[in-house]
């Protein structure tokens, strides 16, 4: 049998290519990294938890009209995406002050915003993933001003959908990070959701204890991440009640 051909292997995920020109196949890993991976561990069962979740949300926005890369899940760590030139930016929606803007701006974290906050940050992991304007992303041609006014309503709708199907399971959406890519359809170019939603990129907190359920379990060690995103994908109806996301068969001596 042929070995396939890897194309990206991230922090997160390795990408392989897929059985089709314009199809790629994300596997998710089980590395769990922090603080542009100063903080590294393996968490078993993360990667399955992550592809299951993304399969979900991503299925979800595709129904409610949201372009998406997502083509199906192959298996528990795999799925087929389309192809995407990436446009390389972060971008973040925030409804609650947490993390690196609660920090800049001196705001208690959990305080709510007045309105979605949409922030973009440039994909350089050496430079940390700087924060920039529009100003910086038209100046120096990382994206069109039409394609900051495409990426802004995917990212609002995105922001409308998670934050409701979060709040029907108890959870707050506080903010997440999505990445946009682009794909051509003949002599069209459209912009589309990309690279996965999941805990890893979000932050979720239980709204009855306040129980963060999310990779800040993780950044601050606050316990197990496999529990926290089992809740998640168990409330949702992802995974099953009681099962676990670890079905990786054990050496028996
Ligand atoms: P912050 O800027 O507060 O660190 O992050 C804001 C939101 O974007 C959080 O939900 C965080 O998880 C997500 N985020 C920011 N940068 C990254 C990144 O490089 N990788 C991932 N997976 N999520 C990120």
């Amino acid at each position: 049998m042929a070995r396939r051909k890897k194309i990206y292997e991230g922090k997160a995920k390795t990408l392989y290519e897929g059985p089709e020109p314009g199809t790629i196949i994300q596997y998710f890993k089980d590395d769990a990294t922090a603080f542009n991976a100063e903080k590294k561990a393996v968490i078993e069962g993360k990667g399955v938890l992550n592809n299951m979740l993304s399969e979900y949300f991503m299925v979800g926005l595709t129904n409610i009209g949201v372009p998406t890369h997502f083509i199906k899940r192959l298996n528990m760590r795999e799925q087929l995406v389309r192809a995407v030139e990436i446009i390389p930016l972060e971008v973040i929606v925030r409804n609650y002050a947490a993390g690196t803007m609660a920090k800049r701006l001196g705001i208690d974290e959990g305080t709510q915003l007045p309105r979605p906050i949409v922030e973009y940050c440039l994909k350089d992991d050496k430079l940390g993933d700087p924060l920039v304007t529009e100003e910086h992303i038209a100046a120096f041609g990382w994206a069109s001003q039409q394609d900051m006014d495409d990426i802004l309503s995917l990212a609002l709708r995105v922001n409308d959908f998670l934050a409701g199907v979060m709040y029907g399971v108890g959870i707050k959406l506080i903010d997440f990070k999505i990445e946009i890519g682009r794909v051509y359809d003949g002599d069209f170019q459209r912009l589309i959701v990309a690279d996965e939603i999941s805990p890893d990129s979000c932050r979720l907190w239980d709204i009855a204890t306040g129980r963060k359920l999310d990779k800040d379990v993780f950044r601050r060690d606050l316990g197990s991440l496999t529990d926290a995103y089992t809740e998640v994908a168990t409330r949702l109806g992802v995974m099953p009640k009681g099962s676990t996301p670890m079905a990786r068969p054990k050496l028996i001596n």
